[in-house]
């Protein structure tokens, strides 16, 4: 019965062309990579600024396995809070310009566990109808009534607001540059907004964090907003090059995570050697703004020349190019025509997107050369070309 039943929901997932399948990569993580067995130019990494495989990195991560050895051996609040879990935290603190923070074993769980632990039954949770996916099971978890306003449509935010009741508790969750789009949320006037109506905001700031601020701080350091973003989460694992994630805020939410927080509280700490690659990245991206420089120059390269060529990128403001096709299967051949040029950009279709919105997702790294830009642009436009594909 059971495998019947598994067999027929994947039939209906190929039939609706929504079917995914793992690719395989060899070797390391850089500007190409060995894809399926076929060098590719990688377009479809977060590791926006090439600290995948930073030499520097490499060498924090191997003397931290000679100095602290593998295993965390035991979730934080046991016997796995290191030395290096704190200089970590003091050191993601520094560059958020907050109180404290906080490492968590992933962006996922960051987000769910913080969610349910700041909010709960009669709290109000206001959500951008584009959060990640994490960010909605999180509000789920957390039973407080869901409020999803439309990408970034302040008025509505604001009419929400007002029409919740004042004494219960409100938190509004945004990212900042969101994932599928790179477009980035009027953060100032979230700010503004819950400052009025009496809410807190938390921001997620996954695809941010190393891209963007004179230290890499992210959206809240560029718009000059920690002390008004009350919560601040993102990744280790995007620019970052590494793996894990951070809440950084005042030192009583940081304690109350500790206490509360399941997906802090039951689960193994992330090994030193993890930790040690953030605590280099960390530095890599204060000491070296030249990489932001370089992915916001290939950026610029990549959509002027998509733009020229008659694509439509949306409302992107970032790193992140969503090429827009609509048609899932469409999205899928272009992906795949792509491919064959030597040139990989996912396909990214529901429900990762909403339906009729699938897209390439296009992310240039510091790290690609001017030549491997132009191989990129000379790909889309040979598809581009080619009348059987209908762009
Ligand atoms: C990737 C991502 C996460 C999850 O982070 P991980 O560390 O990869 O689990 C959370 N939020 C957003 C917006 C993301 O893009």
């Amino acid at each position: 019965m059971f495998t019947k039943l598994i067999a027929a929901e994947l039939q209906e997932i190929k039939r609706q062309g929504l079917y995914r399948q793992l690719r395989h990569v060899e070797g390391e993580q850089g500007p190409t990579i060995s894809l399926d067995g076929q060098e590719v130019l990688n377009l479809s990494s977060n590791n926006y600024l090439g600290l995948a495989n930073h030499p520097a990195i490499r060498a924090a991560a191997k003397e931290a396995i000679d100095r602290y050895a593998c295993g965390s051996g035991a979730s934080r609040l046991i016997s796995g809070n290191m030395t290096l879990h704190l200089e970590l935290e003091e050191s993601i603190a520094k560059l958020k310009g907050a109180e404290a923070a906080l490492v968590f074993n992933s962006g996922f769980q960051a987000n769910v566990g913080l969610l349910s632990t700041l909010v709960g039954e009669g709290d109000v949770i206001f959500s951008d109808a584009l959060n990640h996916a994490s960010i909605i099971d999180g509000c789920r978890l957390s039973r407080a009534e869901a409020l999803i306003y439309p990408h970034c449509d302040l008025d509505r935010l604001e009419s929400d607001l007002r029409k919740t009741q004042k004494n219960s508790k409100k938190l509004i969750v945004t990212e900042t540059v969101f994932s599928m789009d790179g477009d980035i949320a009027p953060v100032r006037e979230i700010a503004d907004l819950a400052a009025r109506h009496g809410a807190v905001v938390m921001v997620d700031e996954a695809h941010a964090t190393g891209v963007f601020g004179p230290n890499g701080g992210g959206i809240v350091e560029e718009m000059g907003l920690a002390g008004q973003v009350l919560i601040q989460m993102g990744t280790l694992g995007k620019a970052l090059g590494g793996f894990g994630a951070y809440v950084a805020g005042s030192r009583n939410l940081r304690d109350l995570l500790i206490n509360r927080c399941r997906s802090f509280i039951f689960t193994t700490s992330l090994p030193p050697v993890v930790i040690a690659m953030a605590i280099a990245a960390i530095d890599i991206i204060k000491k070296e703004p030249q990489r932001r420089r370089a992915l916001r120059d290939n950026s610029k390269t990549l959509r002027e020349g998509l733009e020229r060529m008659g694509f439509s990128l949306g409302r992107s403001g970032s790193q992140i190019l969503p090429l827009m096709v609509g048609d899932s299967a469409k999205c899928m051949i272009l992906a795949e025509r792509l491919l064959q040029n030597g040139v990989f950009a996912q396909g990214i279709r529901p429900p990762s997107v909403p339906p009729g919105t699938s897209r390439l997702r296009i992310v240039p790294m510091a790290t690609h050369t001017r030549e491997q830009m132009e191989q990129a642009l000379r790909a889309f436009k040979d598809a581009k070309e080619d009348h059987g594909l209908g762009l």
